[in-house]
């Protein structure tokens, strides 16, 4: 029987990377699978599913409340909206014209990435702060916590933090400078997962908000991500993003996500009422979630481990390639595979190997993020059990033609 894919005549592929966005993200788990297709067989007022996911999300995070977003990039967006409109319905309304409100976000020069786009379509503008020597290699310091506290002003609604083993100043230094001045601390913890223990960690150091990934190491639907943190600040989240085409007189909003008695009127649809989630995602990324935290996470890393050593051994007599395992950078604990090829020797590059893996049969896309020091990564997590072999094969019939010159595709 042909896969959903074979039939829509899209070609799947080995995803030697890991739960990337552009590779689909990971394998989900079939018991999640399920879950959601259970779900969608029922109607529910999705405001209170969005409050007992906010149970189950503070249970687990130890922060005051959580929120189901259709990404953590999404999960950026409505923490930043919230931040600057905090529960003002008119403030609301009006994004992401912010004139005449608090509307930036203060964020570490060398923390910036391309996420940016979802705090800006809030309607804030970014300060980037300090220099970072360390990051230049032209010196051993860093961004300061001291330049984060002179960069803040009246107009700060956020400091954004990029929650990685590199990142500068540390997060508690950080949360100091943001409490002083009043100022909340939003964390992107997209992919800081596993360890499981970091669901909590960011909280414990004083962050106001937090987002995570459902797609990624959850292994939740790729589009569902979580946003934590600060009662007061999760409401007017889930008020710009809630479906509010409301009659003020018949709204009924649960009253531990949204406290209608604050609020003078109901806002409109919001700023985040374009990511929408479906009950299927909140069901699937409450599945994952759970299943994450109480599944043995040293039985699936040692999964990931043998699968790493199983790739090894499949390229040893593969010519011209060394292979390691390498521990993940962002010290995750996942093991990876860092293979150097002998671009000489070979007659090839790394950036052609990697194409030929993508053009052959099977499809195979690896981590290309060293190509042009001549390594290929390669990751355990969404590898089915024989695949790493396949891999092994597939760099033995590249690797080991005659002349790789002949073969080789056009640059
Ligand atoms: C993946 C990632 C995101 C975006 O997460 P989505 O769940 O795909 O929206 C944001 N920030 C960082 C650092 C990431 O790694």
């Amino acid at each position: 029987m042909p896969n959903i894919y074979e039939k829509l005549g899209v070609r799947t592929t080995i995803n030697a990377h890991g739960p990337t966005t552009r590779l689909s993200g990971a394998i989900m788990p079939v018991s999640v699978a399920e879950a959601m297709a259970e779900a969608t067989q029922y109607c529910v007022d999705v405001e209170n599913l969005q409050a007992r996911a906010s149970e189950i999300i503070a249970e687990i995070t130890g922060a005051e409340a959580g929120y189901v977003t259709s990404g953590a990039a999404a999960g950026l967006l409505l923490g930043t909206a919230a931040c600057v409109t905090g529960l003002d319905p008119s403030k609301m309304d009006r994004l992401p014209d912010t004139e005449g409100m608090r509307n930036e976000v203060i964020i570490v020069r060398s923390q910036r990435n391309s996420y940016d786009h979802a705090m800006r379509a809030a309607g804030i503008r970014l300060i980037e702060v300090g220099i970072s020597d360390r990051s230049a290699w032209t010196g051993v310091r860093d961004v300061e916590a001291w330049e984060i506290e002179d960069a803040v002003t009246e107009r700060t609604a956020a400091i954004y933090y990029l929650a990685k083993p590199h990142s500068r100043p540390s997060l508690q230094e950080v949360v100091r400078v943001a409490r002083d001045a009043g100022v909340p601390v939003l964390v992107d913890a997209a992919a800081q997962l596993p360890p499981v223990a970091n669901l909590r960690r960011f909280i414990d150091d004083g962050a106001d908000l937090v987002v995570f990934s459902g797609g990624k190491s959850i292994g939740g639907p790729q589009a569902s991500g979580i946003l934590c943190g600060r009662r007061d600040l999760i409401a007017p989240a889930a008020l710009q993003h809630l479906d509010l085409d409301v009659l003020f007189e018949l709204w009924e909003p649960p009253r531990a996500l949204i406290d209608k008695g604050a609020l003078p009127n109901a806002p409109r649809h919001g700023i985040g009422r374009h990511c929408k989630v479906g009950k299927e995602q909140i069901v699937g990324l409450l599945t994952a979630l759970s299943l994450f935290v109480e599944e043995d996470m040293e039985t699936k890393l040692q999964k990931w481990r043998n699968a790493m050593e199983t790739l090894i051994r499949a390229v040893a007599e593969v010519p011209w390639v060394r292979a390691e395992t390498i521990p993940d950078p962002r010290q995750t604990g996942i093991p990876m595979v860092e293979l150097r090829l002998d671009e000489s020797g070979a007659g090839l590059t790394a950036i052609e190997l990697v194409r030929r893996l993508r053009a052959g049969t099977p499809c195979i896309e690896v981590n290309p993020s060293r190509v042009h020091d001549g390594f290929l990564i390669f990751g355990p997590v969404c590898l089915k059990d024989d695949e790493p072999e396949v891999i092994g094969r597939r760099l033995g019939e590249i690797l080991g033609a005659e002349d790789t010159r002949k073969t080789g595709v056009e640059r």
